[in-house]
């Protein structure tokens, strides 16, 4: 008698490097592939952004498998009641799926397995989506890592040296339930953002453009990383948030590429993103509470309107602008400008980063929840291995310094683009006839700035001074 399995896809959209589907077509004869249909939950978890993400790329491997003779089947959840009634229509003796390490992914695959033991049918978990998942290494004494240069090296030490599996060249589906109209099909995207111009979702899409950093810009990732006007980085992570690709798929090709001087620089990166689910792990409250409990009697401000004009790019500071209009137009903004956007929101501003978490997870293609809290709090000062809380970035010193000729303010905030370079990054210095030169009026054709960043700084200092005052 010929058995089933369910691959249950998550976020690994992808048919190579998948351990869950190799271990499902090694034991079974064919295969059923299932994504579940993000609920009311999963849509308030993720942001408009990702969603639209989701969808294309639900389409991409949708297409790979109808290549291989299989197709991708989108059920409505919740994921446990989904896999359930999936298992009895088509007699599965098998679920195999990818580790999910954040929170929410944990309880699902708790709930699933429970629901799928009660019907007699084995959930099989497979590792894949992170080098060395959590819990593999630990400090001396046990504990997880809370200091990222000793995580990176125990980490780059516990690597299981094994080659990414292919992908499968043929999938026998179940035609039967194939067959049947689908309960949510997939949907057309909606041309909410202009994704396409910027993107191409789906797992050949996070292969060519690995293959184009290889080729292009890994030489120079450790000089150019931080020029946001240049292609220096590989633009990976919103499919690696996707698991269209996995890290070891992309190490093993950055490790045949070069040697390590040139190699580590890039695969440290990849360190920061393990490091961030480790964190997780170890303190799944983080995700939404100061990993540094005292941050808890921070005071923060309520700053609608400030908030309101870092959101809209409209701060009056041009490399904020240009970082949060790159990811309003693109879905993602370059780390650099990360860094600095985060600082002028929770220390300019004094604005709670959940605030501008929720703004991120909304907005980028690459929001990752572990990533995304993780980077915040390390900004705010309250995270894991955290920037020193007085470290408050300048951002006109930030825009001279990684944007030296205002290039890439003036492709993101072209109202300011006829500025001479002098000035491009600090606009409300400019001397009038400049400023007039350039067709720029401060308050009219760009803002004057929300706040005056050296008071700023010195109030944030006083906060962090209040907080550590006995009480
Ligand atoms: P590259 O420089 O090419 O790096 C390669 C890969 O390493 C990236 O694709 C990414 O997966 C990983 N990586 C690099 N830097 C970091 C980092 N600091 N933390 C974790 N992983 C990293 N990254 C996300 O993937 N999702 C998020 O939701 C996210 N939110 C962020 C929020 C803030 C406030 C900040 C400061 C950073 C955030 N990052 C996030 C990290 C980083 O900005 C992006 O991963 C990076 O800009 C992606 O561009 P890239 O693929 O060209 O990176």
């Amino acid at each position: 008698m010929s058995r089933t399995a369910i691959v249950w896809f998550r976020r690994d959209l992808r048919l190579a490097d998948n351990p869950a589907l190799t271990y499902a077509l090694a034991k079974t004869d064919r295969i059923v592939a299932l994504s579940v249909a993000p609920d009311s939950a999963a849509r308030r978890a993720y942001g408009a952004a990702s969603l639209e993400w989701l969808e294309l790329s639900r389409q991409a491997l949708d297409a790979s498998l109808r290549q291989r003779g299989a197709r991708l089947r989108v059920v409505s959840g919740p994921a446990p009641e989904a896999l359930a009634r999936e298992v009895a229509r088509c007699n599965a003796t098998l679920v195999a799926c990818n580790r999910d390490w954040t929170p929410s992914g944990m309880l699902e695959e708790r709930a699933v397995g429970a629901k799928l033991a009660a019907a007699g049918v084995e959930l099989h978990v497979s590792e894949g989506q992170l080098l060395v998942p959590p819990g593999a290494v630990t400090t001396g004494s046990g504990t997880p890592y809370s200091v990222f240069t000793p995580f990176s090296r125990a980490w780059r030490g516990a690597w299981i040296a094994s080659a990414p599996l292919p992908a499968p060249e043929r999938i026998v589906g179940y035609s039967a339930v194939d067959e049947e109209p689908l309960q949510d099909a997939l949907q057309s995207p909606s041309a909410a953002t202009s994704m396409a111009a910027h993107w191409t979702p789906g797992e050949a899409g996070a292969h060519e453009r690995l293959q184009a950093f290889v080729d292009d810009a890994l030489a120079t990732y450790d000089t150019d990383r931080d020029r946001p006007a240049l292609p220096g980085t590989s633009s990976l992570s919103p499919h690696l948030a996707w698991g269209e690709i996995t890290p070891l798929q992309v190490a093993a090709a950055v490790n045949a590429a070069h040697d390590e001087s040139i190699a580590w620089p890039f695969l440290r990166q990849l360190a920061w993103r393990e490091f961030s689910y480790h964190v997780l792990h170890a303190h799944p409250q983080s995700l939404y509470e100061p990993l540094r409990s005292e941050f808890s009697a921070f005071p923060w401000r309520e700053d609608a309107a400030g908030t309101a004009a870092w959101s809209a790019g409209r701060t009056g500071y041009p490399i904020v602008d240009a970082g949060m209009r790159q990811l309003a137009e693109t879905g993602w903004m370059h780390n650099r400008v990360r860094l600095v956007a985060a600082s002028f929101l929770t220390k300019d501003l004094l604005v709670p980063w959940q605030t501008g978490e929720a703004v991120f997870r909304e907005r980028l293609v690459d929001y990752d929840p572990a990533a995304n809290a993780f980077n915040w709090q390390w900004v705010a000062g309250s995270g894991a291995d955290a920037a020193p809380y007085f470290r408050v970035f300048n951002p006109a010193t930030q825009g001279v310094r990684f944007d030296p000729d205002g290039t890439y303010v003036r492709r993101w905030v072209p109202e300011l683009a006829a500025l001479d370079a002098r000035w491009i990054h600090r606009p409300h210095l400019a001397p009038s006839a400049e400023l007039l030169r350039a067709g720029v009026v401060m308050g009219e054709t760009y803002p004057a700035p929300v706040v005056d960043h050296a008071e700023a700084r010195t109030r944030a200092l006083a906060a962090l001074a209040s907080m550590r005052r006995p009480r």
